[in-house]
């Protein structure tokens, strides 16, 4: 069989059976195939090259086909790939949990390793309900989080994404009922004034009797909007949480790992949260994983108090062969200039996607640290850009009304221009509509 012919019936086999993320089986917009990816590049089953905009949904900090994370995992491999985490225990799990303590916000001391970021959530929203209930308060079992705010696709993380996007009143009867604070509108950079946080302030004040935590992304909103807002807010929020006995949950599953410019988005505003997720690039992109940090004083308060437990404990939990690459992905990020190569990607990013700016119908262009996002005044014809990008040789894959880049830090400056020249060019041709 020739490699085309392979090729399609992939596709139409691909079509025929399997679901792909937020998919129709019907959908016009095309699919690839993907034979290897190496670096910066993805190689399609028909040969073609595509230079990686994505990193698979902000996971593949170091590229792909890393060879140091190729041998963690092959040498663990050998040893064992999977035991359970009931009443055993191994050491990739312990070196990753006691290097995931030494590097993310002071406070947070014990962790939670869980299987996927939505999974994570649950688990943070879980401990701040055991944690209310341990202090003998069962009344706090709700969660405030942001407008824009994406936490996840099963039902509790859900309950606290963007009502919109979300799709709350496809699911209304099934959804906790929880509480929305605006979107932030102070900009990175930018002080935040009272009124900024007067919503959230209201919505604390007549509902901390019943609110066990707040629950938001520092400083980048992704898939809710690709939105950035100011570090102060964030300041100011953890102090409003304090204030009103609720704990503050930090969804780093995105902005972990140095994309934001910051190792996590919470140093841009010096702030330790109570609950901390991670996720997404946490084994750099190689196997699925996340975790759940938590300070503790709440793995005591749950750990003292009846059931003393924490009620969770996912079967494929501490996966070794995912334990040793996420390890081996940290101290690869450590060992390397991941600041000066981010700080590097916003410079390329700001002068590259600038240009865009002339056409009508962009309304925004905002870069921070490795992200670079296009705002459209409407959203994109998905099969018309998807194909268009690939013709141009980039692997870009926009949502509604945002164009986004956030590329593997290891990108080269002639590789990133040439992802902010496809997008230029893809508007020029008129190519989004
Ligand atoms: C991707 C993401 C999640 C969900 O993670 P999954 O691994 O897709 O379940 C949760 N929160 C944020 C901020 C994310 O970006």
């Amino acid at each position: 069989m020739s490699a085309t012919t392979d090729t399609s019936s992939t596709l139409e086999d691909d079509r025929e059976h399997i679901w792909h993320p937020y998919s129709s089986t019907h959908s016009d917009t095309p699919v690839f195939a993907v034979k290897s990816a190496s670096g910066t590049h993805l190689t399609l089953e028909n040969g073609k090259q595509l230079i990686d905009g994505m990193s698979s949904w902000w996971c593949a900090i170091h590229g792909y086909n890393v060879p140091e994370l190729n041998h963690a995992i092959k040498q663990q491999l050998d040893s064992m790939a999977h035991v359970m985490f009931g009443g055993l225990t191994h050491k990739p799990a312990v070196e990753l949990c006691k290097k995931l303590v030494e590097i993310t916000p002071e406070k947070l001391e014990t962790v939670f390793l869980a299987d996927s970021g939505s999974v994570s959530v649950e688990i943070a929203m879980k401990m701040a309900v055991q944690y209310w209930q341990a202090r003998k308060r069962p009344d706090k079992q709700k969660f405030i989080s942001l407008r824009s705010g994406y936490h996840g696709d099963t039902l509790g993380a859900m309950s606290v994404c963007d009502p919109v996007t979300g799709m709350h009143t496809l699911f209304s009867d099934m959804l906790m009922k929880n509480y929305f604070a605006p979107s932030p509108t102070c900009a990175f950079g930018e002080p935040c004034l009272d009124e900024d946080l007067a919503d959230l302030k209201a919505l604390l004040g007549s509902h901390h009797g019943s609110v066990a935590a707040l629950i938001l992304e520092p400083v980048v909103q992704g898939a809710g909007g690709m939105k950035f807002y100011s570090a102060d807010y964030l300041k100011q929020a953890k102090t409003l949480c304090e204030q009103y006995d609720v704990l503050l949950i930090a969804d780093e599953i995105a902005t972990g790992f140095g994309r934001s410019g910051k190792l996590f988005g919470c140093e841009h505003a010096g702030i330790s949260p109570d609950i901390m997720c991670v996720g997404k690039s946490l084994t750099g992109g190689y196997m699925t994983l996340a975790a759940t940090l938590c300070s503790r004083e709440i793995s005591d308060a749950i750990s003292n108090n009846p059931p003393y437990a924490f009620m969770h404990g996912p079967t494929f939990m501490g996966n070794p062969l995912a334990c040793s690459v996420a390890l081996e992905s940290i101290r690869l990020l450590q060992e390397s200039d991941w600041k000066n190569n981010v700080q590097q990607i916003e410079r390329w990013l700001k002068n590259g996607l600038e240009i865009c700016k002339q056409f009508d119908d962009v309304s925004d262009i905002r870069v921070l640290g490795a992200i670079g996002v296009i705002e459209l005044k409407q959203a994109v014809n998905m099969p018309r850009i998807q194909q268009a990008f690939v013709d141009e040789g980039v692997w870009i894959r926009p949502f509604g009304k945002l164009i986004y880049i956030m590329p593997p830090y290891v990108i080269k400056e002639d590789e990133l221009n040439a992802l902010c020249n496809a997008i230029f060019k893809v508007l020029n041709d008129g190519k989004h509509r």
